[in-house]
């Protein structure tokens, strides 16, 4: 008999997350109302519509608050999907408030799975919360903390969208259209890599962009990728997200060693992936974020070059130092170096913007997202797989 040890590679779905409403697409719940409850389908389609607003609009818990909602009808969804506050949100296990406002929560979905979201408070009445796609990463980008930690699965669409409701919770911001909220952006940039578990991510943007829900648009919804070519235009054609390339090198042979998926997909290939992805335009372009690391990527020449490489293509650079970690094989560039990197893209007249590091002090920067109880459970599963 052979046994695989190589169970943390493949991206999986496990079926622990409970059923229930959150996370079901408009039609997908239409689809359940009436095989559940025995609705036809205008009934269905009606009756997810207003469940729909309640769930995401007016960010209720129970069927009970749901007052246009008939007394037979709650009684119907209580039996079938219990009390709904207890399917409706991941558990909140910790939650750090950093001396810049950014707010870092860990989140249990279920035993053992664990991952991190980090909301990022922006100037103003606006902010970005940072939504992990996977527990774990199977890449191991060698700058990111993160990518020491094995993958134990994808997170689901309801354990994706949960994210965006507890944080939501914690900053009163319900209902979801009114004027003046803070949580006005999401990007797919904390833990896993979200075109690995496309299917799910996707089904999330689409409710996370529904406008009698959350509403948040999906020119507001930023997905972030090491580069996995063949699934790109996949992600542009269905979820219209904006798309953020971890670019961190501008030669194949340095690419390989910090992203390695590079190895797979070259750079070649990746930047005509970004050529042709779906929207791209002046008005829609693509973010390229450029890791800072100290004597490994950030001379002036490689500036010039980054410069060259994009040539034609709508593009943004976001240069990020880089944020060390316990171990981290790398260091953050000096600061005038930055600025003299900055300055020759900003000169070739791509916007620029140095990535100010938020929420260091409790470690919810980039990169440095890690869950400790995970790499028990990745060890765990590899000992269950030899017995
Ligand atoms: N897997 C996806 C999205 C999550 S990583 C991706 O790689 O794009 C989100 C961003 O943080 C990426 O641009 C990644 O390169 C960057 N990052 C990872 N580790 C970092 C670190 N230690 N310091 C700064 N940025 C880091
Ligand atoms: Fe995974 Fe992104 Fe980290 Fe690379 S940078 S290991 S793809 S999370």
């Amino acid at each position: 008999m052979t046994v695989s040890l190589d169970l943390d590679t493949a991206a999986r779905n496990l079926p622990d997350a409970p059923k229930g409403l959150i996370g079901l697409t408009r039609a997908k719940m239409a689809t359940q109302l009436s095989d559940d409850l025995g609705l036809d389908a205008k009934q269905a389609r009606m009756r997810t519509s207003q469940i729909f607003r309640w769930l995401y609009n007016f960010g209720v818990t129970d069927f009970d608050s749901m007052s246009n909602v008939s007394k037979g009808l709650k009684a119907s969804l209580t039996q079938r999907y219990g009390q709904l506050s207890e399917t409706a949100r991941p558990e909140i296990t910790e939650r750090q408030v950093s001396a810049d406002g950014t707010r870092k929560y860990l989140l249990r979905f279920a035993p053992g799975i664990e991952a991190e979201c980090v909301f990022i408070p922006d100037v103003g009445r606006s902010g970005a919360l940072c939504v992990s796609s996977q527990v774990g990463c199977t890449l191991n980008c060698t700058f990111c903390h993160t990518g020491t930690q094995k993958l134990v699965r994808n997170l689901t669409p309801a354990e994706i969208v949960g994210q965006v409701l507890v944080v939501k919770d914690d900053l009163e911001e319900w209902p979801s259209t009114e004027h003046g909220r803070q949580l006005t952006n999401i990007v797919f940039m904390g833990m896993g890599e979200p075109l690995y578990n496309l299917d799910n991510v996707s089904e999330a943007i689409e409710i996370i962009s529904d406008n009698e829900g959350l509403g948040i648009s999906r020119r507001r919804i930023t997905v972030s990728t090491s580069g996995i070519v063949p699934v790109m235009e996949r992600l542009g054609e269905e979820t219209q997200a904006m798309l953020a390339i971890s670019l961190h090198a501008t030669n194949d042979d340095l690419r390989d060693i910090l992203v390695p998926i590079n190895r797979k997909y070259p750079l070649e290939q990746l930047l005509e992936a970004c050529r042709t992805y779906p929207g791209v335009s002046n008005a829609r372009r693509i973010t390229f974020e450029y890791v800072m690391l100290k004597g490994v990527n950030d001379s002036k020449a490689e500036a010039r070059k980054l410069v060259s490489l994009l040539k034609g293509i709508p593009a943004k650079i976001n240069l990020i130092p880089f944020n060390p970690w316990p171990g981290a094989p790398y260091e953050c560039s000096d600061w005038e170096t930055i600025e003299e990197f900055a300055d020759i893209v900003n000169r070739a007249g791509y916007a620029s913007p140095i990535r100010t590091p938020r929420g260091r002090d409790i470690a919810a920067a980039c990169g440095q997202l890690k869950t400790e109880s995970v790499k028990q459970r990745a060890s765990d599963r590899r000992k269950a797989a030899l017995t």
